[in-house]
């Protein structure tokens, strides 16, 4: 056991950027819609988001598959 000249490193977590911009964000309710960005998106009867502006609807897969 010798004396090593041990550099002294602090833990320095390696900075992790994920935040890349996507192409699309998801869509949810109350967000613009993609069409026409100028309406926001809500729920029809069908449960789609529907956009009230330009009719744009963004069916969201539920159900079956
Ligand atoms: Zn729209």
């Amino acid at each position: 056991m010798h004396p090593t000249k041990q550099e002294q490193t602090a833990p320095e977590p390696a900075p992790r950027f994920e935040q890349m911009d996507p192409p699309r964000e998801p869509i949810r309710r109350g967000s613009t819609c993609p069409q026409c960005r100028q309406a926001r998106l809500d729920y029809n009867g069908l449960l789609n988001l529907e956009c009230p502006g330009c009719g744009y609807t963004e069916h969201n897969g539920a159900g079956c598959t």
